[in-house]
């Protein structure tokens, strides 16, 4: 399993729009807790930093081009 794909199934909710967007950051804490970031957030004052999950609908919204959605089984 990857460090994403890892991270992705430590999250305590299925991330929603964020699993196959391209603004998504995951990171993971030293105790393996993981929790997903908006990097989005970074530049765009509207936009949450910390979504709240699952994220249903999001004007950010961009599909990640070089990494297929995952899927999880949450
Ligand atoms: S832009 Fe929207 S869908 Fe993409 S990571 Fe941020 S909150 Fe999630």
């Amino acid at each position: 399993m990857s460090d994403a794909a890892s991270a992705l199934a430590k999250l305590g909710a299925h991330p929603g729009l964020c699993l196959g967007c391209r603004h998504r950051l995951l990171n993971e804490t030293r105790r393996g807790t993981a929790y997903l970031r908006c990097g989005l957030a970074a530049s765009h004052e509207t936009m949450p930093r910390y979504p709240r999950l699952p994220v249903r609908a999001c004007h950010g919204f961009a599909a990640a081009e070089d990494q297929a959605p995952q899927s999880l089984d949450k």
